[in-house]
């Protein structure tokens, strides 16, 4: 058997036997699938970081195509989700989309998102369509699938106040150039392209570093929400469920 040290974010666990799980590991080389002994034993040391979320260096044994846990220490178990259930949901659902898209070819920008995504979402210092929007957009154009926000598609118009996303088209039009509507299209001011723009363009350093009112913000969302959904066609279930918590803010915690 070969031994090799991975640092990975633990997608999503299942339990198997009667105190083993499985778990997805996203790597800087794609995911794999884990298989732990003994972790469920009350007391077990490797509980924690072997739990959703957890981000930590993990020593594998290989087995042909299976991977068994030796040992693992984590590096950040980004505790602040578990205090609130709406960010916990936004998380299965970034997990759930991470898990249909990627595959076991290096993408290592992909585990950067992902890991700037849940610290913010644990310090709980961004808005939670913010850091939707930002995932999305962003892994869409890590993906090769970057709209094209640079201007205006018929004019060549670089700022205008009022202009249409379009999904089915992956670009944008001003308002003098927009004739007609479609169900994905989306009517919104400067400030959201601006935005959509910065995630797409800046630096990762800088990714975070924007702010937006909340009726933008909401409008930035839900573009960046069916520009992933029709670009990788793909349905989330836990998208379903971030929603209806979203939703009835009593639900919230
Ligand atoms: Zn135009």
């Amino acid at each position: 058997m070969l031994l090799t040290t991975v640092k990975g974010l633990v997608l999503r666990e299942t339990p198997i036997g009667e105190a083993d799980k499985l778990f997805d590991l996203l790597t800087e080389n794609g995911v794999y699938t884990v298989r732990a002994r003994g972790v469920r034993k009350p007391g077990s040391k490797y509980a924690a970081v072997t739990q959703c979320f957890a981000y930590g260096e993990f020593c594998l044994r290989r087995n042909k195509d299976f991977f068994y846990l030796d040992s693992a220490a984590p590096i950040s178990l980004f505790y602040g989700i578990r205090n609130h259930l709406d960010a916990l949901a936004l998380c299965t659902y970034f997990s759930e989309l991470m898990r249909k898209i990627a595959t076991n070819q290096p993408q290592p920008q992909l585990l950067r998102l992902f890991l700037h995504c849940l610290h913010y979402l644990s310090e709980q210092t961004r808005p939670l369509p913010q850091i939707q929007a930002i995932f999305e957009l962003r892994l869409v154009t890590e993906l090769g699938h970057m709209p094209n926000l640079l201007c205006c598609t018929l004019c060549g118009e670089y700022l205008p106040s009022h202009l249409t996303l379009r999904v089915t088209y992956g670009d944008f039009l001003c308002k003098d150039c927009t004739l007609h509507s479609d169900v994905s299209d989306f009517h919104v001011k400067s400030p959201v392209l601006l935005a959509a723009r910065h995630i797409v363009f800046s630096d990762f350093e800088k990714l975070f570093l924007f702010k937006l009112d909340e009726k933008n913000l909401s409008e930035l969302c839900a573009y960046s929400e069916c520009y992933v959904k029709q670009t990788l066609d793909v349905s989330c279930q836990a998208l379903r469920f971030y929603h209806s918590l979203t939703a009835d803010p009593n639900l919230s915690l």
